[in-house]
């Protein structure tokens, strides 16, 4: 669909002056790598192009090239609202339902911008002019790669947003070992190298940035482990208390539920993490193989996201939300067992 309208998305950016960039609510590298490496791109353009993200990040995202330029919805609303008032058009990044914007939506449904969809989950929504949806895409960044190649401007990818689009590539494969990195996602990544990212940097400052609280919560969350070998599943919960104790901040749990799907013979994992201050349950799905937790995090928890990645909530205790997983999960019992 958007090769055929490319030149249709040339005319309209041809004619905006002010751009918004939207990433999903609890923004991830891919979300925020992809939103700055095309604002970088756009800018450079001669655009006013802005990111407004709906809440805020972690920390090991915040040396992002233009990090300082993004504006948070939730803390800076009216300048936001303004902002979103002005587009002539709105990029929507790394989701495909602006629910996934939480208390920004209402506003970008009450813009007249046009919208441009880029985004890797399945099942898009249609409320984009332009949407460039692809599910076999490793991550939204690898699209924006793209999407910058058929708008033939390749050549002006900059060391910046080399940088922003490594960054985004790397986080949503697992740093290139999902299934979903293709070997063409490996040229791109050769090519984002040859354009000025530096990788052992980049690796650096996302993984080996860690707090020594974050690494004790990981203690924690380790110590909490359960494991059903039978349904090949394991899960981790982490209570408010625990996430009060080793002085939580946002990202500090990123990748714990990976550490479930490292044992030997498991196929499922998930974590549980209690959220007192939003009154709910933030689970995260993860698999191996076919086992689609997109599917089992929309028919149960309220969620979705990619067949082995998707996450979800419950507005029930922590406790009883492990007891309601428990309970479904015999469900599954012929796709889980061996
Ligand atoms: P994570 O577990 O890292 O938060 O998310 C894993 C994947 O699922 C990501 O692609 C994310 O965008 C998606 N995802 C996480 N939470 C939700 C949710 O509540 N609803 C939907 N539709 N997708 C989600
Ligand atoms: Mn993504």
């Amino acid at each position: 669909m958007i090769d055929t309208r490319i030149l249709e998305i040339t005319a309209e950016l041809a004619k905006a002056e002010n751009i918004v960039i939207v990433p999903h609510k609890g923004p991830d590298g891919d979300a925020m790598g992809s939103t700055l490496g095309l604002m970088h791109f756009l800018r450079d353009k001669g655009h006013n192009a802005t990111v407004i993200a709906p809440n805020d990040y972690p920390h090991f995202l915040k040396w992002l090239p233009g990090n300082e330029k993004v504006i948070i919805y939730e803390s800076d609303k009216e300048k936001a609202d303004a902002l979103i008032a002005e587009a002539q058009i709105v990029f929507t990044l790394d989701f495909n339902n602006l629910s996934r914007c939480g208390s920004m939506q209402e506003s970008l449904l009450a813009s007249d911008a046009v919208f441009v969809m880029i985004d890797h989950h399945q099942e898009p929504s249609d409320y984009a002019d332009y949407t460039y949806s692809d599910s076999k895409m490793s991550s939204t960044c690898e699209m924006v790669y793209k999407f910058i190649d058929k708008l033939r401007a390749s050549k002006k990818i900059t060391p910046e947003i080399a940088t922003c689009l490594y960054t985004g590539i790397m986080t949503d494969t697992g740093s290139f070992r999902f299934s979903s990195t293709s070997s063409d996602t490996h040229k791109v990544i050769a090519d984002l190298i040859d354009k000025g990212a530096e990788n052992d940097q980049i690796h650096n400052n996302i993984y080996d940035t860690n707090s020594e609280n974050k690494l004790q919560l990981l203690g924690t969350a380790l110590q909490n482990l359960k494991v059903n070998k039978e349904l090949r599943t394991a899960y981790i919960s982490l209570s408010q208390e625990e996430l009060n104790k080793h002085s939580f901040k946002k990202g500090d749990t990123e990748g714990f539920v990976n550490y479930g799907l490292s044992l030997d013979g498991i196929i499922f994992a998930v974590i549980f993490i209690e959220k007192e201050n939003e009154d709910l349950i933030k689970m995260s799905f993860r698999s191996k193989g076919d086992f689609d937790v997109n599917k089992f995090a929309r028919a149960h928890f309220e969620g979705g996201g990619h067949i082995n990645a998707a996450g979800g909530k419950s507005d029930i205790s922590l406790n009883d939300t492990i007891v309601k997983f428990n309970d479904i999960l015999p469900q599954y019992s012929e796709q889980l067992k061996k």
